[in-house]
């Protein structure tokens, strides 16, 4: 818990989001900005900054997050037609948040590659 991190205060609920799933390892919540029809992230409850910050004990921890997602997107509706996860890394990534999230973006077609 980092008391400076928003995804942190809404693991918390001290800041408030629009919670779609939750469980034991991560909240998962409407971006507040949305990309596409369907814009979630999953943050995992514990601090973690970026991708180059996994431990070794962490892998089951993503494996949370990706079952998840995968969870999700049953649930929106997504499964057949497709979907994207995305975890931005640093700076020319665009990441913003610096507590580890996965997007998922549903609901319309993606182009490749990303902007
Ligand atoms: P990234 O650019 O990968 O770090 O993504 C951060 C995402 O968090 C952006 O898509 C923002 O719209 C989203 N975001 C930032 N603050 C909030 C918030 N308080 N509630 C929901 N989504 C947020
Ligand atoms: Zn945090």
């Amino acid at each position: 818990m980092s008391d400076e991190c928003v995804f942190c205060r809404i693991v918390t609920g001290e800041i408030s989001a629009t919670i779609v799933l939750e469980n034991e390892h991560a909240v998962a919540f409407e971006d507040v900005n949305p990309q596409a029809p369907t814009h979630i992230l999953i943050v995992p409850r514990k601090h973690i900054g970026t991708l180059n910050d996994l431990r070794a004990d962490d892998e089951a921890l993503v494996g949370q997050l990706l079952t998840m997602a995968r969870d999700i997107a049953q649930m929106r509706g997504h499964a057949a037609a497709g979907y994207r996860t995305v975890f931005n890394c640093n700076a020319d990534a665009g990441q913003t948040v610096f507590h580890l999230h996965l997007h998922i973006l549903g609901g319309r077609k993606l182009s490749w590659p990303p902007g």
